[in-house]
């Protein structure tokens, strides 16, 4: 018998399927046809196990509504950490929830998975047209990530909408692995900017929610940034990830590595900073040392890695980034949190170690303080590693996962180093 649930133990399984009846009990033979009904049919702890196929989402499964957003499937049955709630795709198949038709007469934010308590996991599915319905400075989600901590975001694909890919401002140590956000461009809110749509976001406005880790994760065709941290008050990690193509318009073949039509801001990996503005900025006392290894970033708009105005260093270890149409590598810092202060200075107490730049549109590196900041190692400094040994394809990028959701690995010389 094929073991189905997210985590050993005595979870309860409820199945839902394309051609089910919310009527139904829910066993294999007789699945849900809609989520709502499915996670009704649940507690704490238990799985649903959604069939192939798609599944088409309209205004009447919206789940709860609060501070201006519609969240479609509100997940607050929290788990444990031996049996998490847990919403997976069939293995072997691989559903799709398609957002498109939602509306609520354009009048709210949409959040298609709401995380929203302790110890979630979902697994396997893609999360297509998730729709921006209002005028202004405004967003959709597709993983609204405003509550849970140690949840598990496993393999999804959140794609060709006009959402944000998955965008968490509050809970610890979650897990968002193996997940990829492509195409997503909002052409509405404000005209064709598409300015808010990133890949992924975390934006942490507390103090105690730390410890979240983005690995084996792409962003590609997002029109504004790949991975963004702008107001992350928390350290976060981004670990063999890729961003390309970003701060572009979707390319209706897939795989155009010809046509780029710009959108947004368009930075690979944006860690960090809390904006320009000339008022006093939210920086926490100790300001977060973001994380960022063994990430590529290629040919985004904007620049490839990027420090964004932060108020402290990063660490930035064993990355590579190639062809960005600014500079691969940019480290510029704001002077200080401080009202009127809000001026850019190079970059000081980053750590920037093994790091490899090929063909940058502009520079390798910019703004740094080479003496406020420790670097070695790296292909833009004498003695680095040899930027020449490092190839990396398009189509490395852009290979299919394996069916567990792993990337191909891509080998590259300074990755085995290690
Ligand atoms: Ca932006
Ligand atoms: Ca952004």
């Amino acid at each position: 018998m094929l073991f189905i649930a997210c985590a050993t133990g005595f979870a309860k399984v409820v199945y839902l399927a394309p051609n089910g009846s919310d009527g139904a009990d829910g066993t294999i033979g007789h699945p849900f046809a809609t989520l709502p009904a499915a996670y009704k049919a649940i507690g704490g702890g238990d799985t649903i196990c959604v069939r192939g196929g798609v599944y088409r989402v309209d205004d009447n499964q919206v789940m709860k509504k609060d501070k201006g957003y519609a969240y479609v499937f509100a997940l607050e049955k929290a788990g444990t950490a031996k049996r998490r709630t847990c919403i997976m795709g069939y293995p072997g198949e691989r559903p799709v929830f398609d957002f498109s038709a939602l509306m609520l007469d354009g009048k709210w934010r949409f959040g298609a998975f709401y995380l929203g308590a302790d110890y979630l996991h979902l697994k396997n599915f893609d999360i297509v047209g998730v729709p921006v319905r209002m005028k202004g400075h405004t967003q959709s989600e597709c993983v609204s990530a405003k509550k849970g901590s140690h949840c598990i975001v496993e393999n999804l694909a959140m794609h060709d909408g006009m959402a944000i890919g998955y965008y968490q401002t509050a809970g610890a140590d979650n897990l968002i692995l193996n997940c990829d956000a492509y195409n997503n461009y909002d052409d509405y809110s404000e005209g064709s900017y598409g300015g808010n749509v990133d890949g992924f976001g975390c934006h942490i406005r507390n103090k105690k929610d730390g410890g979240n880790v983005f690995r084996g994760c792409r962003a590609w065709r997002n029109s504004d940034d790949g991975f963004d941290l702008i107001n992350c008050d928390t350290p976060a990690e981004f670990d063999h990830c890729y961003a390309f193509y970003n701060g572009f318009q979707p390319a209706e073949n897939p795989t155009d590595t010809v046509t780029f039509l710009n959108a947004g801001d368009g930075n690979g990996f944006k860690a960090g900073g809390w904006g320009m503005s000339p008022t006093a900025t939210k920086c926490p006392a100790v300001c977060p040392s973001h994380y960022i290894h063994h990430c590529i970033a290629y040919l985004n708009k904007a620049n490839g890695v990027y420090s964004n105005h932060h108020l402290g260093g990063n660490r930035w270890e064993y990355n590579v980034s190639i062809r960005n149409k600014r500079d691969n590598y940019n480290m510029v810092n704001r002077l200080s949190s401080l009202a009127g202060d809000n001026y850019d200075i190079d970059g000081y107490g980053h750590v920037l170690k093994n790091n490899v730049s090929k063909e940058p549109g502009k520079l390798h590196i910019s703004n740094v303080n080479w003496v406020d900041s420790k670097l070695e190692g790296n292909s833009f400094e004498p003695g680095g590693v040899d930027a020449k040994s490092v190839f990396i394809t398009q189509a490395e990028l852009l290979a299919p996962r394996d069916k567990d959701g792993n990337l191909k690995p891509i080998e590259l010389n300074l990755w085995k180093q290690q």
